[in-house]
């Protein structure tokens, strides 16, 4: 059988700590596992360098964002191989080959009508890099960082991720191990069950 296995990707703009090298172990466990029942495994794994807070961290350091990234990506390495972490692929955002791979499922999704340019407003916490619904805020403060988060309006790409609920749900009732373990499906369940809004895709400048 063919096993693909990804974990997240990390920010750059920290060092590899205990919680981003959980996750890689417990991955690793996985995969060696299914090498093992002789299953044709294929374990990726990556850093995600784009993004304000790495932009931020450069400009502290006076070092171009390219430059720093190419450093970082040396510190998790090292902590990768160090842990002896069995991946077979580490991905950074800012090769050729993830640029191109990104531009053609864009491509896609508009050609399909799924993207569209909208307007885009709430509040935005820098730290979390996300919108913030304002019932989830604290006393006007990001409720993870306690940081005011600022107020932005802008041009924005959304995709109709609204259109996909009832086709989700189709596929999730057809094939009742799609999502596993039974509390995440049904996690995800209640999420299409109570609609899906569009999503931004895109950040202007
Ligand atoms: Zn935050």
């Amino acid at each position: 059988m063919r096993f693909y296995l990804t974990t997240a990707i990390d920010y750059v703009n920290n060092r590899p700590h205990l919680g981003t090298a959980y996750e890689k172990i417990a991955a690793d466990i996985i995969a060696r596992y299914h090498r093992l029942i002789g299953d044709e495994v294929r374990f990726v794994m990556g850093n995600d360098e784009h993004s304000q807070n790495v932009f931020k961290r450069a400009k502290e350091q006076g070092v171009d964002p390219l430059t720093y990234c190419n450093q970082m990506e040396g510190e998790f390495r090292k902590a990768w191989q160090r842990l002896n972490i069995s991946f077979d692929d580490f991905i950074r955002t800012t090769e050729p080959r993830h640029k191109a791979a990104v531009a053609a499922m864009v491509q896609k999704s508009f050609d399909n009508g799924d993207v569209y340019e909208g307007v885009y407003e709430g509040w935005y916490c820098v730290s979390c890099e996300e919108f913030k619904p304002e019932k989830s805020l604290v006393d006007g403060l990001c409720p993870v960082h306690r940081t005011k988060p600022d107020w932005i309006k802008e041009k924005n790409y959304f995709f109709k991720l609204s259109k996909y609920r009832d086709a989700l749900l189709a596929h999730y009732a057809a094939h009742p191990t799609f999502v596993a373990p039974e509390s995440r499906r049904n996690e995800m369940l209640r999420l299409l069950e109570g609609g899906l809004e569009d999503i931004s895709v895109s950040r202007a400048g």
